[in-house]
């Protein structure tokens, strides 16, 4: 079921996504040579706490996992890219860093995901980082009345192909509002003006991830942690938007960041 949000509720998940947006910066900021994993998952937890904010991931269970998520962000590095579980690794230099979380405040959940390449950055890696950035642009503006969830998707999957990157379909957007996944699915690619319409009120996490060379995926024996299934580099991009009668508001930016 597809459940529109009034403009009160928009607002609720908002704040929500503001908050997220200033832990997904801060991430950023402290990630880096020499930083472990679990440093930064205990980082975000105390952040969490204090916010009086709840984890939509702390004992999440769905089908594919080994036993519930004990963690609050998920943290997924080089060829991990999504559902990534924290753990004991110290990150190294050079290394692609996808931090993806999502929260509830009040009953408003808002999902957000960043990936940050911590030291020297190697050139192929900041152009799989910017065209994840880039699709993710492409579909925000693709999100508006009168387009349906096709154009959505499509508007992403051009920008892997402009790139030469495969496209996944296992794992894409979702709608999401008082609980982190809700209805529809939306695929990384597919076929302009097909799929539901857009209507104002629809919040939609949307999040394009890429593998350089792949578009299949592979899971470590713990269930959770998604690889690419060749082992080449990944990046991931996502925020939490709303609909609204023009262009689509971005709920999961910073207060300090333009609309
Ligand atoms: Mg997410």
């Amino acid at each position: 079921m597809i459940e529109l949000k009034t403009p009160g509720e928009i607002a609720r998940m908002r704040v929500t996504g503001r908050f997220v947006a200033e832990v997904l910066a801060e991430v950023g900021r402290i990630a880096d040579v020499g930083v472990n994993l679990l440093e930064l998952e205990h980082h975000v937890r105390g952040l969490i706490s204090r916010r009086g904010a709840e984890s939509c991931y702390w004992d999440y269970a769905p089908s594919f996992g080994e036993g519930p998520f004990r963690n609050v962000i998920c943290l997924s590095v080089n060829d991990a890219v999504l559902h990534g579980l924290p753990h004991d690794y110290t990150l190294r230099d050079g290394d692609v860093l996808s931090a993806d979380l999502a929260v509830g405040i009040d009953g408003w959940v808002a999902d957000a995901a960043r990936t940050f390449v911590v030291g020297t950055p190697a050139e192929e890696d900041l152009r799989l980082v910017h065209a994840t950035e880039q699709a993710l642009a492409a579909a925000i503006d693709a999100a508006r009345p009168g387009n349906r969830l096709g154009d959505v998707s499509a508007a992403i999957g051009a920008v892997a192909r402009e790139h030469g990157y495969p496209v996944n379909t296992e794992f894409g957007g979702h709608g999401i509002g008082r609980t982190m996944h809700e209805d529809p699915h939306v695929p990384n690619t597919g076929r302009a003006g097909r799929g539901l319409e857009l209507r104002p009120g629809l919040t939609l996490a949307l999040e394009p991830w890429f593998a350089r060379t792949t578009g299949r995926i592979v899971y470590d024996p713990d269930g959770w942690t998604i690889r690419s299934a060749d082992g080449s580099r990944t990046a991931h991009s996502e925020h939490t938007v709303a609909i609204t009668e023009g262009e689509a508001l971005v709920l999961t930016r910073g207060e300090d960041e333009p609309e």
